[in-house]
């Protein structure tokens, strides 16, 4: 029995381990992690999915606007699918979460009906009730901007959501849905397709940048236009229906 499986063991109270759970992760983001660190953290969100509260969070930190790198032929309008309750709901709940200095989240039923919320998330961060997201729409806002992080995707698969949407300042919200033949394999596919992005963005920002400023900056933009890019190119591959919807058009 390893140390860390002692630790969870030990702290077999949800809420504190929740808490302990929050802290090594505000740690983590400040600090490059060890892989060692890493692996605990991941071990306390399995141990905590199963049935108290999950996380997600966004791709990379702040770059460009998603509006400066977003090709707008793919883009179309946000009042599209405002028909459907849930989708009118969010775009409610999206308009507001915009204005907010962290990440936030909303979960709503098909008839529209709200079933969860917390408003506040940190900025990179929002925890929500995994037990939620079965069968409904969970929208949530990322204030650092970028589609889906590879978190996103897989609470969307893990839990059996209908649709997870990320609203960005800029106006732009990617949504992705559940098709009739969605397949959970997209999980490991977008988790390595995500790796090597990664990767890629950090030796194009090191070749194309002078300052730490503009390295972060050409890294973060270069992991979500890429992020963006294998998502249009591949979900529907995977049985999901992958959209960039605009409040501008
Ligand atoms: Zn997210």
């Amino acid at each position: 029995l390893t140390q860390r499986n002692v630790l969870i063991k030990i702290f077999s109270c949800e809420e504190i381990l929740a808490t302990f759970r929050e802290e090594i992760a505000e740690d983590l983001a400040i600090i490059q992690g060890t892989d060692e660190q890493q692996a605990i953290l991941d071990q306390i969100d399995s141990e905590l999915d199963k049935t108290y509260m999950t996380s997600t969070d966004s791709l990379a930190g702040k770059g460009e606007e998603d509006n400066e790198f977003i090709n707008k032929d793919n883009i179309v309008s946000s009042s599209l699918r405002q028909n459907e309750p849930a989708i009118a709901k969010s775009l409610i709940a999206e308009k507001q979460m915009r204005t907010f200095g962290n990440e936030a989240t909303y979960i709503f039923d098909k008839n529209g009906n709200k079933v969860f919320e917390n408003l506040w998330g940190t900025t990179h961060e929002v925890n929500l009730e995994g037990g939620k997201i079965s069968g409904n729409t969970v929208t949530h806002f990322h204030l650092s901007g970028g589609t889906f992080s590879e978190k996103d995707i897989t609470r969307l698969v893990t839990f059996n959501g209908a649709e997870f949407r990320a609203t960005t300042e800029s106006g732009i919200t990617y949504s992705m849905r559940r098709g009739d033949n969605a397949h959970g394999s997209i999980v490991g596919a977008y988790n390595k397709a995500m790796k090597s992005i990664r990767k890629d963005a950090d030796s194009y920002a090191l070749k194309n940048s002078s300052t730490a400023e503009t390295f972060n900056i050409l890294k973060n933009t270069k992991i979500k236009q890429d992020a963006n890019s294998w998502l249009v190119d591949n979900a529907s591959k995977y049985g999901y229906i992958y959209t960039i919807e605009s409040t501008e058009v």
